[in-house]
C-alpha cells in the first residue's frame, strides 16, 4: 500500500511516491461451468503482492493454493484496449513505448487492438485489458500520491490452477509530483503492465516494481527475475 518513506526529507525531490495500489480481481470458476457464466467477485484485498511470495527482489500479485504465481498462459498475447479520453498528448507513442519495453523482457506480448470508450475500471472479468486515464473523482484509489493502478482478473480451475484472463490499468490524470520532473508516464505504465502480468511490489527500492519510485526507470535484477519466474510458471 502507499506509504511515504520516513526521514530524509531533503531527498523528496527525487523520491516520489508513485505506484501504490493494485486492483486485483478474481473470477471464480466452478467445475464444469461455462466460463461465460462465471460468478465474479472483486477481492477486497488491495495489497500489492503476496508477502513472502516470489524470490529475491520480487513478489507475486497472487498465488495459487500450490504456491505458484497467478499469471497468463504460456506465451500469451494479451490484448490491450485503450480509452483515449483524458489521455495525455502523445499517448499512443507512450503506450507503444511502454508495451515494447515490457514485451522485450517478458515471455508475454501485449498487443494494442484498438480504442474503446469503456470506462469500467473496476470489476472487470474476462476480455481485453483496459487501459485508461482517470482522476480520483472517478477512481477513488487514485487519491493522493498514487499514480496508477494495475491488475489482472483470473480464473481458478477445479484443480486449483489459475490463469489470468483480463485486467485493467488506470493512470492518474494528475501525476503526483510531475512538476518535480522525477516521474515519467512511461515508467508508471510499465510498472502497471507488470502488475497485469503478475508481479506485486518489491521491497527493494531499487526495483521498478517498488511501491515507491525513487528515480529508477529501468527494470532491475529483481524485476527481471520475477518476470522470468512468471514465464517459468506459465510454461513449466
Ligand atoms: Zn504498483
Amino acid at each position: 500500500m502507499s506509504e511515504r518513506r520516513g526521514g530524509g526529507c531533503t531527498s523528496v525531490l527525487s523520491l516520489l511516491l508513485v505506484l501504490g495500489l493494485v486492483i486485483s480481481m478474481v473470477v471464480y470458476v466452478s467445475p464444469g461451468l461455462d466460463l461465460g457464466d462465471v460468478r465474479r467477485t472483486v477481492s477486497p484485498d488491495r495489497a500489492a503482492g503476496v508477502p513472502g511470495s516470489g524470490g529475491e527482489g520480487y513478489t507475486f500479485m497472487q498465488v495459487t493454493d500450490g504456491g505458484g504465481p497467478v499469471t497468463w498462459e504460456c506465451g500469451a498475447v494479451i490484448e490491450l484496449e485503450v480509452n483515449p479520453q483524458r489521455a495525455p498528448e502523445g499517448y499512443a507513442d507512450l503506450v507503444a513505448a511502454a508495451v515494447a519495453q515490457v514485451d522485450e523482457v517478458s515471455g508475454f506480448t501485449f498487443e494494442v487492438i484498438g480504442e474503446t470508450d469503456d470506462r469500467e475500471f473496476t470489476g472487470r472479468g474476462r476480455g481485453p485489458v483496459l487501459l485508461g486515464w482517470a482522476d480520483e473523482g472517478e477512481v477513488p484509489e487514485l487519491t493522493g500520491p498514487t499514480a496508477g493502478l494495475g491488475g489482472a482478473s483470473y480464473v481458478i480451475g477445479p484443480g486449483g490452477g489459475a490463469r489470468s484472463v483480463g485486467g485493467v490499468v488506470v493512470l492518474d490524470t494528475d501525476q503526483p509530483g510531475g512538476w518535480l520532473g522525477g516521474l515519467d508516464d512511461q515508467t508508471v505504465l510499465v510498472h502497471e503492465l507488470i502488475h497485469v502480468l503478475g508481479l506485486g511490489h518489491s521491497e527493494d527500492p531499487d526495483q521498478l516494481m517498488a511501491a515507491e519510485n525513487s528515480g529508477q526507470d529501468e527494470l532491475g535484477e529483481g524485476d527481471l527475475a520475477g518476470l522470468a519466474a512468471l514465464d517459468d510458471a506459465a510454461c513449466g
